[in-house]
């Protein structure tokens, strides 16, 4: 991150703006959104800004920057549009102190304006650190869509009644209210107009106190394959509202920070066959959790109802009278079979297919070896990178067809994805030099010859309606 962002009190603080051309012009508009006392120092200035200095609304110099002009300012702007003038303006806001944009010049700039969605309280912005202003209106232009106008006088109203809620014990039960009101009660409302909303609040606060306090609750959450775009959107909901999440070690960074900051997150690692949390451990922090009545997000890669050890955790629970769900994720065989093209069923191929694992808690697991070496059998198979060499003994002693297709599916659905075509005969040496990541075998496929173009389905950039960037 070369930019933090902050949001800077302004209020009677003296900010500088050098220029009077059309970029001061879309630095001042966002600027008047503020309560600075600001200073422009111009010659030629456009007829806008005299009017706006005619209406208070900031305090026209017109002459050159200067000396002196600078003191005391929190903020300078450099907006002529002229790379000398600029130099000198940047020059001297650094030698007063002054943190100093240079409009269109990121790198000579101290600071940079974000895109902004303004829903005054409630201000969003967007920063691509100068690399894409294209995005950060794409950005923009979404939220603007999804934060109802609402937002902005919900807030104001809720800034009032912060005191009163706290008659709401700490945590999850004041975030259920206030969450009740920005996306429930309030809207609702507020559509009746601003002067039902006091009301509203008030009959919501006393509905919230009669309830009774949650008691603690664990989801198992599949998390997929790894890409975010991949996630159940019920998924996204309770990692955003979850206050205690495990999760096993190489969950995806992305997907974590999809939790609330405050969460408490717990890494209870867990991979095939290296150092463990043993699953006692696992068990007790679930019980003590949910003892304390929180809402635990138990996240695991995939789906959670395959080779993850599921049973075990639930019958810790009911012991304990613990309540739970299951919220189901796409699971890494869907994921890798998208990525070569193929079904994992087709019709006068394969009626059926295994999901199954060449290795569990007691070393490598048997199988049915002999139905699966017939011909034309599709099988899944989970954590069998190491099991390789010995599913492919077993296959062939049973009789598979020395060619029949193998493909080895790296990080599926992650950007490091890699595709290894492989067949029975050589699929051990072929995996010598497989790169690192969770693999997956597809034993009774070839990726589809002719594969279409991959394409990944990003954000849909919607033309901005408004336009004030960087
Ligand atoms: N519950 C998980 C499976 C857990 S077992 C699921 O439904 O996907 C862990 C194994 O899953 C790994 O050894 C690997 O075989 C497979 N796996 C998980 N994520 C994968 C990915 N992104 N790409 C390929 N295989 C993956």
């Amino acid at each position: 991150m070369r930019h933090f962002p902050i949001f800077l009190a302004l209020r009677d603080t003296r900010v500088v703006l050098s220029g009077g051309g059309d970029a001061a012009l879309a630095k001042l508009r966002l600027l008047m959104k503020t309560e600075a006392a600001l200073h422009v120092f111009s010659s030629l200035p456009a007829p806008e800004i005299e009017g706006w200095a005619a209406e208070g609304r900031l305090t026209l110099h017109r002459r050159p920057l200067s000396d002196g002009d600078l003191d005391g300012a929190a903020l300078a702007y450099a907006a002529d549009e002229d790379a000398e003038t600029d130099a000198r303006t940047a020059t001297l806001a650094r030698a007063a102190g002054v943190l100093v944009n240079i409009v269109d010049n990121l790198d000579d700039s101290a600071f940079i304006t974000p895109a902004i969605v303004d829903r005054d309280p409630v201000t969003v912005a967007i920063g691509t650190e100068g690399t894409a202003p294209v995005l950060a209106r794409a950005i923009k232009a979404h939220l603007e869509e999804h934060l109802p106008t609402a937002t902005g006088p919900l807030a104001r109203i809720a800034s009032g009644f912060r005191k009163m809620a706290e008659a709401l014990p700490h945590g999850r039960a004041r975030r259920d209210f206030w969450r009740d009101w920005f996306f429930a009660a309030g809207p609702r409302a507020y559509a009746q107009g601003e002067d039902a909303t006091q009301e509203a609040l008030n009959d919501l606060l006393d509905a919230h106190l009669d309830r009774p306090a949650r008691a603690g609750f664990v989801s198992f959450v599949g998390s997929g394959p790894g890409d975010p775009d991949l996630l159940t959107l019920k998924a996204r909901r309770l990692l955003d509202e979850a206050d205690v999440v495990l999760y096993d070690r190489l969950a995806p960074q992305p997907i974590l920070e999809l939790a609330r900051r405050e969460a408490t997150m717990i890494e209870v690692g867990k991979t095939g066959f290296g150092p463990s949390t043993p699953q006692e451990t696992i068990n007790a922090l679930l019980v003590e959790h949910a003892a304390t009545g929180a809402q635990i997000v138990r996240l695991k890669g995939g789906d959670p109802t395959l080779f993850a050890r599921l049973d075990e955790e639930i019958d810790t629970l009911a012991a304990h009278g613990i309540g739970y769900e299951i919220v189901p994720g796409i699971t890494a065989a869907s994921a890798a079979v998208a990525a070569i093209g193929q079904s994992l069923t087709k019709r006068g191929r394969n009626a059926s297919v295994r999901l199954m694992t060449a290795h569990d808690t007691e070393g490598f697991a048997d199988h049915d070896w002999r139905t699966l070496a017939a011909p034309d059998q599709v099988a899944a198979i989970y954590m069998g990178k190491r099991a390789a060499r010995f599913l492919q003994g077993r296959l062939l002693m049973h009789g598979a067809a020395a060619d029949t297709p193998v493909t080895v599916v790296v990080n599926a659905s992650r950007g490091d994805q890699a595709v290894i075509a492989s067949a029975l005969a050589t699929l051990s040496a072929d995996l010598d030099d497989c790169p690192d990541g969770p693999a997956l075998i597809l034993y009774g496929l070839a990726p589809r010859d002719a594969l279409p173009t991959l394409q990944s389905s990003g954000l849909t950039a919607v033309p901005s309606r408004q336009q004030e960037v960087s």
